[in-house]
């Protein structure tokens, strides 16, 4: 590819104008390239633009969860808390919208429904959802992880009366649940970080718990000039140390010790420490081994076992939030601010549908298998079509030959979470097989764009067209993303990583665990083989 000499309108489309689409853009465009962004929502932040549940909040610190690849910025840039809420950092993506002027290269309001790759012209036609279409040498998709929401098909609830919402397609108004008797179903990540809140305003508030989570404390305060002016003054020397860690983040010494190598009031002292610190890297860092023994792991999970027994007052409720299907840390470990403590207001009710699970929603609230619930308000924090589910909601398309889904029936299968074999030129910010989920998320954006720029460049340099994954490489690839994950006990838990949370979903692992670290040397390495495993012609 040769961008001065291209004749398509656009070298290329980039899918999504979240952190990933917008760093997109800002790299390539800068490169000499002519992209243009499809989004379909009325602005920039992706998950940071739909997730405006009350309560919303990064879990990654908000001195590392911010683009690196300008300094001006992140010395210029005051975040408000060490944990960012969402509405700080859709001001954030905005303000880098504008301090890089993308938006003049960004179309919103166009949702994406088909792109088809033309063998002979080497070319994407892609189509909007309004019957707009737009024809470029490469199609990048930045379309997010956790981005298709999901509510689950109860029967009734187009006849319910009340208001509901899914914590992923919040609306831009401040929603009151004052005075109000609310429903939410879902305790991941999202339901955590919002039941408290809603309980502060609701008359009555029910949660229906199907399985219990463990959530650590976040301990989210203000960011004051103290800590953040000495981690402003080495911040490039820290985004290298990040560099060299498994999730992309440097503030925390990696653990040098196994959990047996400490007696039992020691191991307490330090998991108390870490308890305090706040944070999930902190937790999972206390040992070694943590994520892959068993025995190792039944430890943290005794200790936050007996926080929840020491925090929650009503004993057969502290029995119900203590998880007990799953490692600590083989599902998204949830930071929370008072959410075990909530359950100990008057107007909390926990609600345990696992033991009689909901049968349907009625006009006036929801019946489960052994009694009916008045609501007003009912909030689906039941998740998301994670890391496939946005890509194959879209018909992705060779002319004449497969479609992504069909490729992906049994599984979806990339090189390196980036490319497929079989679809050339299609770049996948952070795909299945990507670090990016397990990980500092905008890390692993810049790495990928900067890896797929190079591509880009080496290709226009060399005067070829296409890129795609060789189908060897790319069968190496998934097991290698299986067999790290089968050294682990992520596989242990029924979980997103896995497809679990979607009936039907094929069971096969998504994310790359290895860490950042190691993918980015593989990475560096293909790259210095001469894209070894990438057919470019
Ligand atoms: P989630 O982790 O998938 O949790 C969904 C919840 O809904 C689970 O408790 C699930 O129960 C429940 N649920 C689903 N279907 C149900 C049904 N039919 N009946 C009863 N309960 C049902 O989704 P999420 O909380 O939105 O989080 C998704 C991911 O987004 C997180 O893991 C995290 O990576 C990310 N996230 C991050 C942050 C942050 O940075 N702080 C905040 C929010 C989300 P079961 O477990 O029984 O299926």
């Amino acid at each position: 590819m040769t961008a001065p000499q291209s004749t398509q309108p656009y070298d290329v489309i980039v899918i999504g104008a979240g952190f990933g689409g917008m760093y997109a853009l800002h790299r390539l465009r800068k490169l000499g390239y002519r992209v243009r962004v499809l989004e379909a929502a009325d602005g920039v932040g992706g998950t940071w633009y739909w997730n405006r549940y009350p309560g919303a909040r990064c879990d990654v610190e908000s001195l590392e969860y911010s683009y690196s690849f300008d300094n001006d910025l992140q010395q210029e840039w005051e975040w408000p808390e060490r944990f960012s809420a969402q509405p700080d950092i859709e001001k954030y993506a905005n303000h880098v919208a504008d301090r890089y002027d993308l938006r003049k290269d960004i179309q919103f309001n166009t949702r994406v429904q088909s792109a088809e790759f033309d063998q002979e012209l080497a070319s994407w036609s892609i189509r909007a959802v309004d019957g707009d279409t737009f024809t470029a040498q490469h199609l990048a998709l930045a379309v997010g992880n956790l981005s298709l929401p999901r509510v689950p098909n109860f029967p009734g609830l187009d006849q319910f009366n009340g208001r509901w919402f899914h914590t992923g397609q919040w609306p831009k108004e401040t929603i009151d649940f004052s005075g109000r008797t609310v429903g939410v179903i879902g305790t991941g990540s999202s339901g955590i970080q919002l039941i408290p809140i809603v309980a502060q305003q609701a008359k009555q508030l029910y949660v229906f718990q199907r399985t219990a989570n463990y959530s650590v404390p976040s301990m989210n305060r203000l960011l004051t000039p103290e800590v953040a002016l000495p981690h402003k003054a080495q911040y490039p020397a820290w985004r290298e140390r990040a560099k060299d860690t498994p999730f992309g983040i440097a503030g925390h010494a990696p653990p040098e010790k196994f959990a047996a190598d400490d007696g039992f009031e020691e191991r307490q002292r330090l998991f108390e420490t870490k308890w305090k610190t706040g944070g999930n890297i902190s937790f999972l860092y206390a040992y070694k081994d943590l994520l892959t023994d068993q025995a190792a792991n039944d430890l943290a999970c005794e200790f936050v076992h007996d926080k929840i027994r020491a925090t929650v007052k009503d004993p057969k409720v502290a029995e119900w939030l203590v998880p007990n299907d799953h490692p600590i840390g083989t599902k998204r470990l949830c930071l929370d601010t008072n959410y075990y403590e909530t359950y100990n207001r008057d107007n909390v009710r926990l609600v345990n549908v696992r033991q009689a699970p909901i049968e349907a929603i009625t006009p006036d609230g929801l019946r489960t298998t052994d009694e009916h619930y008045h609501l007003d308000d009912l909030i689906f924090a039941t998740g998301y079509d994670a890391m496939t589910g946005a890509i194959l909601d879209m018909d992705i398309r060779v002319k004449g030959g497969a479609r992504l889904a069909e490729a992906w029936e049994h599984g979806p299968k990339t090189y390196l979470g980036v490319m497929v074999n079989g679809f050339p030129n299609l770049a996948i910010i952070t795909g299945p097989g990507s670090p990016g989920v397990k990980s500092n998320m905008i890390s692993a954006i810049e790495q990928h764009v900067d890896w797929i720029a190079d591509l880009v460049e080496h290709m226009s340099r060399t005067g070829k067209a296409t890129f795609q994954a060789q189908a060897e490489a790319q069968e190496q690839w998934v097991k290698h993303v299986n067999e790290v994950a089968d050294q682990t006990l992520y596989p242990k838990a029924n979980s997103w990583y896995v497809g679990a949370n979607i009936p039907g979903k094929p069971r096969v692992f998504m994310p790359y665990v290895a860490g950042l670290d190691k993918y980015r040397k593989i990475c560096d390495e293909v790259t210095r083989d001469g894209y070894r495993g990438v057919s470019i012609n």
